[in-house]
């Protein structure tokens, strides 16, 4: 059975958290603060993780960055507060994987808890070999096709080329620079604009909704980072 820690200074919303995800079955351990939140982590080995922002002691997002330094991979889901919209990029890019913000519905967090276990208990795929899924397109990434719902989306070379070069290197930061270089070469002498206008049309291909990415993700003044 699953085992999942909730980290959350909230007495009720703790409380209520545990009862539903007790009801599905799930074994529900709690942390109370941040310190606490982090050595559990640390310590002991969970499936998922359901992590507030704000917490005494240390922060959700410090929690994120220490627990990925370590090279732990446990899925982290950031319970955020309304408004805090810059603080779920940036969680994002501190190695959570998803977020929900308060007030949620349990459904939904279930929902999502569901399609994280799923995803972290299937085999680790690689870009060489089978189909990889990301956001709403299946990729073959050595036939260079592109599916979604079964049927066949066109995608230039380099739009596959740029996809399967964030995917290698999925939750990490990858710079213009790089992308420049390794994709576009130093010959063709693009410019940094060039690439947003690719990211841009790969977003429209691939995201639930393209004005609010959350695969592709905007690493500002640097680059991007595919979350996968
Ligand atoms: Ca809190």
């Amino acid at each position: 059975m699953h085992k999942i820690l909730i980290v959350e200074d909230e007495p009720a919303m703790q409380l209520g958290l545990r009862d539903n995800l007790e009801f599905e079955g799930y074994t529900v351990e709690s942390a109370e603060d941040g310190d606490s939140g982090l050595n559990k982590i640390l310590n002991n080995s969970y499936d998922l993780v359901l992590l507030d922002v704000m917490l005494p002691h240390r922060s959700g997002f410090d929690i994120c960055r220490e627990v990925r330094s370590q090279g732990i991979e446990t899925p982290i889901i950031l319970l955020t507060a309304k408004g805090e919209e810059i603080d779920k990029i940036l969680g994002l890019e501190l190695g959570a994987d998803d977020y929900v913000t308060k007030p949620f519905s349990v459904r939904e967090l279930l929902a999502r808890i569901k399609a994280l276990l799923r995803r972290s208990n299937s085999p680790a795929e690689t870009a060489e070999g089978g189909n990889i899924t990301i956001g709403r397109l299946t990729l073959d990434f050595g036939s260079y096709t592109a599916f979604e719902s079964g049927r066949e989306i066109k995608l230039s070379h380099k739009e596959f080329e740029i996809l399967h070069y964030l995917f290698d290197r999925r939750n990490q930061a990858v710079s213009r620079h790089s992308l420049l270089e390794d994709i576009w070469g130093y010959e063709e002498q693009p410019t940094t604009r060039t690439v947003d206008n690719f990211i841009v049309r790969l977003r429209q291909k691939i995201e639930g909704n393209p004005n609010s990415p959350r695969i592709i993700l905007t690493v500002h003044g640097y680059g991007y980072k595919m979350i996968h």
